[in-house]
């Protein structure tokens, strides 16, 4: 049976994942996040301080792979459930450099497609509409403006110890869009035949609100 895919790009921080979790709930589709996989990567390579040059030959050995728990999506280096263990800011910065290495990016290729051929599914990341699933039923390019996207993750993080000034997430969100944008492979960028969204004056419901309105028009 074929499976309907929804594919949703756009730069850090411009609420992907979020609203892709809400709209999944929505239409009963399995969220797949795939900056996850990235970063699980980043972890592996950070953990045991693996040179440029020696990553190709280790991807082998590294066993990323993705459960869904309770319909949320897990991600597990071997048996070890490092999901939680992904979101540092240093681990956001070493997947934007160790995503731009072909290597990395055809190990993780296969996976994706797999998922997407399996289930309906909406999957976000950077290359999704243009490389991933060039052929999905539904792509969206999400976006806002790099200082709201900075003040929502402001926001999100002031209650926490640590937290990093304004101007720190701004730099790290500017710095990587730019490396995302700009890497000779998978480039993040918008897809012909994508609809764009601009959330900056829209908040999470009107943003998740949008996009079931452009699926539901696109996949009848
Ligand atoms: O989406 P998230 O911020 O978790 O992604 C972390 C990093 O992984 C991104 O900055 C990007 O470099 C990389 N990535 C990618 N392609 C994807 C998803 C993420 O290159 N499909």
């Amino acid at each position: 049976m074929k499976t309907i895919n929804i594919a949703i790009d756009g730069p850090a921080g411009a609420g992907k994942s979020t609203i892709a979790k809400m709209v999944s709930k929505e239409l009963g589709y399995i969220y797949v996040d795939t900056g996850a996989l990235y970063r699980t990567i980043a972890l592996y390579i950070t953990e045991n301080d693996i040179a440029d040059e020696d990553i190709e030959a280790s991807l082998g050995k590294a066993q990323v792979s993705l459960k869904f728990i309770d319909g949320a999506q897990r991600v597990f280096l071997g048996d070890r459930d490092v999901s939680d263990l992904i979101r540092t800011p240093e681990i956001s910065m070493a997947a934007s450099r160790t995503s731009a290495i072909p290597a990395v990016r055809a190990y993780l290729f296969e996976t994706q497609q797999k998922i997407a051929r399996e289930n309906n599914i909406i999957m976000d990341g950077r290359d999704i509409g243009t490389v991933v699933l060039p052929n999905a039923d539904v792509k969206i390019y999400l976006t806002a403006s790099a200082e709201e996207r900075a003040n929502r993750r402001f926001k999100e993080l002031s209650e926490k110890p640590d937290c990093p000034t304004y101007q720190e997430i701004l730099d790290d969100i500017i710095k990587r869009d730019y490396q995302d944008m700009h890497r000779e492979i998978a480039p993040l960028k918008q897809a012909e035949d994508a609809v764009l969204v601009d959330t900056t004056e829209l908040n999470l419901e009107e943003s998740a609100a949008a996009i079931i309105k452009i699926i539901n028009e696109k996949t009848g």
